[in-house]
């Protein structure tokens, strides 16, 4: 399952990858117009078969006319969105899952024994903890990832989703 999601969502994007899912981020696709991003979006969603995510209405018309999966987001709040996904997407993972960058979407890979030097050259990544947590570099940006207490807000945050 991957998605792509227009500019609107920007914050949804991040949480689905979050997620673990493969969402691209229509303000990346490097388009130069919005007319002509509408096409692109609708294109590349065709292409590499992605649920269209979108919060415009003439879209989800153009998205149905080409057989393309959608879901209008109507919600205000990432976590209503989510919730708006689920109901339209069954089966969608709640769990945080450290697949991919939540910053470009690139896939992450599990840091090993021997790369603490490239932890300790990050200023971002608590020192202290080097040794002990796992710790995640996406393959794309370089970016780091471990699971702290942004990690827990977020599974928190994700649990009252998961009740009726
Ligand atoms: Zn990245």
């Amino acid at each position: 399952m991957r998605f792509i999601a227009d500019r609107m969502l920007g914050k949804l994007c991040t949480w689905l990858r979050i997620l673990g899912y493969d969402t691209v981020y229509a303000a990346d696709l490097g388009t130069n117009s919005d007319e002509n991003e509408d096409r692109v979006i609708l294109s590349f969603a065709a292409r590499e078969s992605r649920i269209l995510l979108t919060r415009d209405r003439v879209m989800t018309r153009l998205a149905d006319r080409e057989g393309i999966r959608y879901v209008l987001v109507r919600g205000d709040d990432v976590m209503e969105q989510l919730a708006e996904i689920i109901r339209y997407v069954p089966g969608v993972n709640l769990e945080p899952v450290p697949l991919r960058c939540s910053e470009c979407n690139g896939e992450l890979r599990k840091m090993v024994a021997g790369e603490e030097y490239v932890l300790r050259a990050k200023s971002y990544v608590p020192a202290d903890r080097i040794g002990e947590m796992d710790f995640w570099i996406c393959k794309t940006c370089g970016r780091v990832y471990w699971r702290g207490s942004h990690w827990r807000n977020m599974r928190m945050q994700l649990q009252r989703l998961k009740r009726p």
